[in-house]
């Protein structure tokens, strides 16, 4: 036997259907199949995957260090919490190289229209720039996990002062502090202006 595709018809369009349809003139006991409720299977089933930003944020956020009271400043603790950033941003900075890295292979094919190509160049220009920096970057974070290790993180390269744990909390590679870093600022605008 044919089974005939009712299934796909709309289930609304039943009655009518049967209505509309000529009866033949002898009545023969409709057969109603029985409906079989088939468990609908939804072809989309859900996905649970966690956005890129959700990751990257994980990666490179460590709880601020809070101090204790009359915690020196560098102690042991501290100290290990500023590796920890260090390392993790390391990490970090090191995915997003290779992202770039990989991109700029697999886009490496040259088009043949100028105009294509032109903004192709300035997109790898520029890809090309981040990289640079995060390459620099990633030096400056081995230099100062070196200066934890040689006690020697968090005072100031021209006054000796505490850098602070504030200002290292938001640039963890700092190797001066706020004021030298201000004046510094200034001699060079006027150097250059
Ligand atoms: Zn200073």
């Amino acid at each position: 036997m044919v089974e005939k595709k009712i299934a796909a018809t709309k289930k609304t369009t039943t009655n009518k259907k049967v209505a509309k349809k000529k009866a033949p003139v002898k009545k023969a006991p409709v057969k109603k199949a029985p409906v079989k409720k088939a468990p609908v299977k939804k072809a989309s089933a859900k996905k649970v995957t966690k956005s890129p930003a959700t990751i990257a944020n994980n990666k490179s956020k460590i709880a601020p260090y809070k101090a204790k009271k009359k915690e020196k400043y560098m102690s042991v603790a501290m100290k290990k919490h500023f590796v920890s950033v260090l390392l993790l941003w390391k990490e970090h900075l090191q995915d997003e190289m290779q992202k770039t890295f990989d991109h700029l292979r697999t886009k490496g094919e040259t088009y043949a229209d100028p105009m294509d190509r032109a903004s192709q160049e300035e997109e790898f220009a520029f890809e090309l720039r981040t990289r640079d920096r995060e390459r620099k970057l990633i030096s400056k974070i081995g230099v100062s996990i070196e200066q934890i290790k040689q006690d020697d993180y968090g005072w100031c390269e021209a006054c000796g002062d505490e850098i602070g744990v504030k200002r290292l909390e938001a640039r963890p590679t700092a190797t001066h502090c706020i004021d030298c870093k201000t004046l510094d600022e200034i001699k060079e605008k006027q150097l250059n202006g």
